[in-house]
């Protein structure tokens, strides 16, 4: 884009560019505005293309456009899981095309690093990329987990058990689906549950942040924030042997105001109030970590790496104990405690829901209300004493591990899980301790396996097979090796500028957008929505 040069500065400078005027029109029209090219090589023809692929459907950082999408989406699912009447089919546990999109995305990033390191060029932003896809392909493939159970490698003497065992506790039933009930009337009323748990209290409260902020215990709101998917995955397992069925649910992290997440959970099934309640009280989860208490190396006097060695005490020399060597010590003591205990607070609040009612509606937006907006947002960065208090809490957070391979674990006379050179207490780049995040790395939405037997990019595939299908254009089924993805180097001549992408994406949008709208005249009274069920 040309300006005129004769016009005075000031008008050009008011002249909004042609980027951004794109950038706008392609956000009305719900276009990804960040969109990642890619050259997608077609084995079968040999043709070669450059793609655009949303931002949404690759990385969890996304446009706004995108996140709306993914949010409508993440809504149908709620939907199609939680009033269930048939038992979902068995969803196999191999890698969804997602996890093996990433890998392959990763494998070609780590290539070009190393092209641009041989070639004596900065390679920060390709680091922090390898980073970020790191990150998304071990929360991936973490996904399942949170039904797995607890399935530590290390064996742990029954005293460590964690258990709740004043649990009533029912004869397992072989389904996924809660009771039903019949009126006299002869309806079927298929009721579930909408729960919402907290965590305790670190402090008095007022406005949103601590009235008193010296004795608030930022350093349990920080361990609390590390490791709640953790207490999430035991109550998961305390209520389905509670219920006596395999509870489905479909649950969001959320962030309260006073910057702690909180678990809002939409279950499959219906239980007494009061058992909810009693299973949340006695629910724990202990972390058997070693000690993080006391602060063995100060910031200034942090341990040395010798080559083949490890991290050395930079004053005696002494090679400092491996994570392993830890762990081991922390189980051979038999005095030793849990590094944390984490538990709900006594706010938990249960809600009967009842199939296709205004409520089940209302719940399902307020369940994913927050999903655009990260985690450590919210709090007004005008506000001192909010500022302070999302300060505070990044500051405990910055000193505290956030996995076995945290570089902190060298303040406490540890060497990390896999250490390496280079490693700076307080300077971890783990998700964990970012202002985004505070503390929770995990994912957003926890949907178990057989909530809508369909991972979210079914769902999104759903979308694409009706409307290909309402366009007369059967979406074949592809062969998974048909294409190669690479990713294209910044300024390839081969992509156009951003502005024509963007008008290019919002173009086709509207084309399609027309299209379906003439089909739907042309159908004449005959519901679309019919033949998406028998789509599905
Ligand atoms: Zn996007
Ligand atoms: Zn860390």
């Amino acid at each position: 884009m040309t300006y005129d040069r004769s016009l005075p500065r000031a008008v050009r400078q008011r002249m909004p560019r042609a980027r951004d005027v794109a950038r706008e029109v392609a956000e009305q029209h719900g276009v990804c505005i960040r969109p990642i090219a890619l050259q997608r090589l077609d084995t079968h023809t040999g043709q070669r293309e450059i793609i655009d692929v949303p931002c949404g459907a690759t990385l969890d950082a996304v446009c706004p456009p995108c996140a709306k999408r993914n949010r409508q989406l993440r809504m149908a699912q709620c939907r199609e899981g939680w009033h269930l009447d048939h038992e979902p089919t068995i969803t196999p546990d191999e890698p969804d095309d997602e996890q093996r999109w990433l890998i392959e995305f990763r494998a070609d990033m780590q290539a070009k690093r190393d092209q641009a390191d041989q070639a004596g060029k900065d390679t920060a932003d390709l680091d922090a990329i390898i980073t970020g896809l790191d990150e998304e392909i071990n929360t991936a493939g973490m996904r399942g987990n949170v039904l797995a159970g607890a399935s530590g490698k290390r064996n742990r003497s029954t005293r460590r058990r964690q258990d709740a065992p004043d649990l009533p506790q029912r004869k397992m039933a072989n389904t996924t689906l809660g009771r039903t009930f019949a009126s006299s009337g002869g309806n079927v009323y298929r009721p579930s549950l909408f729960v919402t748990l907290t965590l305790p209290s670190y402090g008095k409260i007022r406005d949103g942040v601590p009235v008193d902020p010296d004795t608030y215990d930022y350093v349990r709101a920080a361990r609390d924030a590390l490791h709640f998917s953790k207490l999430v995955d035991r109550f998961v397992q305390n209520l389905r042997r509670v219920a006596g069925y395999d509870v489905q649910y479909f649950a969001t992290v959320e962030p309260q105001r006073r910057l702690a997440p909180h678990l809002h959970m939409a279950v499959r099934g219906t239980l007494p109030r009061a058992e909810i309640k009693q299973i949340a009280a006695a629910t724990y989860h202990q972390v058997w970590w070693p000690p993080a208490d006391r602060v063995v190396f100060e910031g200034d006097r942090p341990p040395v790496w010798d080559n083949g060695v490890g991290y050395l005490d930079p004053g005696t020399g002494e090679v400092l104990p491996t994570w392993d060597e830890a762990l081991d010590q922390l189980d051979a003591d038999e005095s030793a405690q849990p590094m944390h205990v984490i538990r709900f607070g006594a706010q938990v609040d249960v809600k009967g829901i009842l199939a296709g009612t205004p409520d089940a509606d209302q719940c399902i937006r307020y369940l994913s209300k927050y999903l655009t907006k990260s985690l450590g947002g919210g709090w007004n960065p005008n506000h001192r004493a909010q500022r302070r208090h999302a300060e505070r809490m990044l500051e405990a957070l910055r000193l505290e591990p956030c996995s076995p391979t945290c570089a902190n674990w060298l303040r406490y006379g540890i060497q990390p899980k896999a250490a390496k050179s280079g490693m700076v207490p307080g300077q971890c780049r783990g998700k964990a301790h970012k202002p985004d995040h505070l503390g929770y790395a995990g994912r957003r939405v926890l949907v178990s396996r057989k909530w809508s037997n369909k991972t979210l990019a079914e769902h999104r595939q759903d979308r694409r097979t009706w409307v290909l299908e309402a366009l007369g254009q059967p979406d074949e089924p592809t062969d998974p090796h048909r294409y190669v993805w690479k990713p294209v180097p910044a300024g390839d001549a081969n992509v156009p500028p951003l502005a024509v992408r963007l008008l290019r994406a919002v173009a086709e949008r509207e084309r399609w957008r027309a299209h379906m709208a003439e089909l739907q005249a042309r159908a004449d009274g005959q519901d679309l929505s019919a033949n998406r069920e028998e789509a599905a």
